[in-house]
Parts: C-alpha cells; sequence; structure tokens
C-alpha cells in the first residue's frame, strides 16, 4: 500500500504518527539542497542561537524603561550593559566560524547526511527528544563537576563561562572553545547513538538552544520552563543562576536529579511575585 506525500511522491503508506509530522518534514525537504549544505549546522546553530537571545537582549534594554518587568528579573538592578553583550556576541561568532565550521565540514566530508523520505513517528520523535535531553544533561553534568573539582580544568577551561556572575542570555554561549566544542560533541553523539532522524536532530538542537539561553536569561516568568514541568525536576533559570553565584551548587544544566544524588542541589528562593 501506499500513500502520497506533500511534494506527490508515492511511498510506503504513513502511520498516524508519521501523518502527523509528514506535511512538515515534506516541505522541509523541499529545501534539501540547503539542508544537506555543509554551512547549514553553522548557520542553523548561530540563528536559531542569536534569534533566542534576541528577544531577551530586548527586554534588556527596555527594562530601565518598563519597572513592570524587574519583578520577573533574578537580579532586579542588572541590566547587562552593550560593553558586555558586544564582545559575547562577538566571541559566538567567531568561535562558530573559525571552530565549529571546520569541524563541521570534515565531519560533513567524512560522513554526508542523507534525508529520508518518511518522517519520524510522533512518539519515536518525543521519546528520543526526552532521551537526549537526560542524556546530555548527564553528559555535560559530569564535564561541569570536573571542570569545577580540579583547578587546573576551571581556570583552563571553564572559568571564562563565569566572568558574568549576573549572566544574561548572550553569555550563554561565552565560553572557552575547548567547552563549546564538548558541548557540540554531546550534543552531537547522542543522536547518533540513538539513530535520530534528521527532524528529530533539528527539534532537539533547537529545543537544547532554547533551554541553555532560558538558563542565563536572568529572567524567571511563570512560563518559564522550569515552572511547567512538575515535582521540582528542572531546575532551569532560578538553579543556574545559582551555580553562577555561588560556584559550588547545580551542576547539571537541565534536570534536578543529578545535583540531588551528589548533594549539590541548591534551591532557589523563589520568585517577588
Ligand atoms: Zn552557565
Ligand atoms: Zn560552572
Amino acid at each position: 500500500m501506499s500513500c502520497r506525500n506533500c511534494s506527490g511522491e508515492p511511498q510506503v503508506l504513513c502511520s498516524s504518527g508519521q501523518l502527523f509530522l509528514q506535511p512538515l518534514w515534506d516541505s522541509l525537504r523541499t529545501r534539501e539542497a540547503l539542508l544537506l549544505s555543509p554551512f547549514f549546522p553553522v548557520l542553523f546553530s548561530i540563528s536559531t542561537y542569536v534569534g533566542f537571545c534576541l528577544p531577551f537582549v530586548l527586554l534588556d534594554v527596555l527594562g530601565p524603561r518598563a519597572p513592570a518587568l524587574r519583578r520577573y528579573k533574578i537580579h532586579p538592578d542588572f541590566s547587562p550593559s552593550a560593553r558586555q553583550l558586544l564582545p559575547c556576541l562577538g566571541q559566538t561568532l567567531y568561535q562558530h566560524v573559525a571552530f565549529v565550521l571546520p569541524v563541521t565540514l570534515l565531519h560533513w566530508a567524512c560522513s554526508p547526511a542523507q534525508l529520508p523520505r518518511e518522517a519520524p513517528e510522533l512518539p519515536q520523535l518525543v521519546h528520543h527528544l526526552v532521551a537526549c535531553l537526560l542524556l546530555f544533561d548527564a553528559e555535560f553534568f559530569a564535564w561541569h563537576v570536573l571542570h569545577h573539582r580540579v583547578p587546573w580544568l576551571y581556570r583552563t577551561f571553564h572559568k571564562v563561562h563565569h566572568q558574568n556572575a549576573s549572566s544574561f542570555a548572550l553569555a550563554t554561549q561565552y565560553m572557552s572553545v575547548w567547552e563549546l566544542l564538548s558541548l557540540g560533541f554531546f550534543d552531537m553523539v547522542n543522536v547518533t547513538l540513538l539513530g535520530c532522524h534528521p527532524l528529530t536532530v533539528l527539534t532537539f538542537h533547537v529545543v537544547n538552544i532554547w533551554l541553555s539561553v532560558e538558563d542565563h536569561s536572568g529572567y524567571d516568568f511563570p512560563w518559564s520552563t522550569h515552572r511547567l514541568v512538575p515535582f521540582g525536576w528542572y531546575g532551569g533559570v532560578a538553579h543556574h543562576d545559582l551555580h553562577h553565584s555561588h560556584f559550588n551548587c547545580n551542576f547539571a544544566p537541565y534536570f534536578t536529579h543529578w545535583d540531588k544524588i551528589l548533594g549539590t542541589l541548591r534551591s532557589s528562593p523563589g520568585p517577588a511575585w
């Protein structure tokens, strides 16, 4: 049996989960040349990152003229200056061009990507997405604890990320090249090990970039991710801000279970609103 996708190509009959995502996937596949370009991963990563940072940068600029925003700020009296914002943005762009792009080109040359015709099943996409986030969280937790417990590793590779005690969105990727490449490696190794569909890989990258930007945004909104996930399973911006203030707690970027197990979990006092 066969059905036709949006581009009219015959294909194996889709399940209901695939049917849900097939139109989206068919639409993305019409831009196959862009998706398979060796430059796409870096362009996608930078544009998604800057796109997620921009609303928070705008809020920071508007902050002094909009007192109502202050109640959502973790540090109400702090607003990053242009002298803080621009070097962060400049370093992110430089590191992506000088280091991430060559690594991506090498990976593209060694194993060119292919786009399957069928979209992933929705439950499989969700399952892989959650698995990738949990694995990334565990890997970065181990990396992060190691780079705080070994003074040489901290001084050489991680200290630069702690230069901003009160974090802001564009400080998310203000880090050493080693830290940036380590995060990129954790990103890629999980989707490869799990055999994720390219649509799942894109979704994971978008979610991962959003969560990391939210972690550093300095804003604790009623709709922040840690308020949507029940039972205190997710630390998010409030927890990561405490890590930037105190250094010795909340090493996991997203979830709370690893810090609970290691005894390094520190809870935030809660919002003023
Ligand atoms: Zn951080
Ligand atoms: Zn740290």
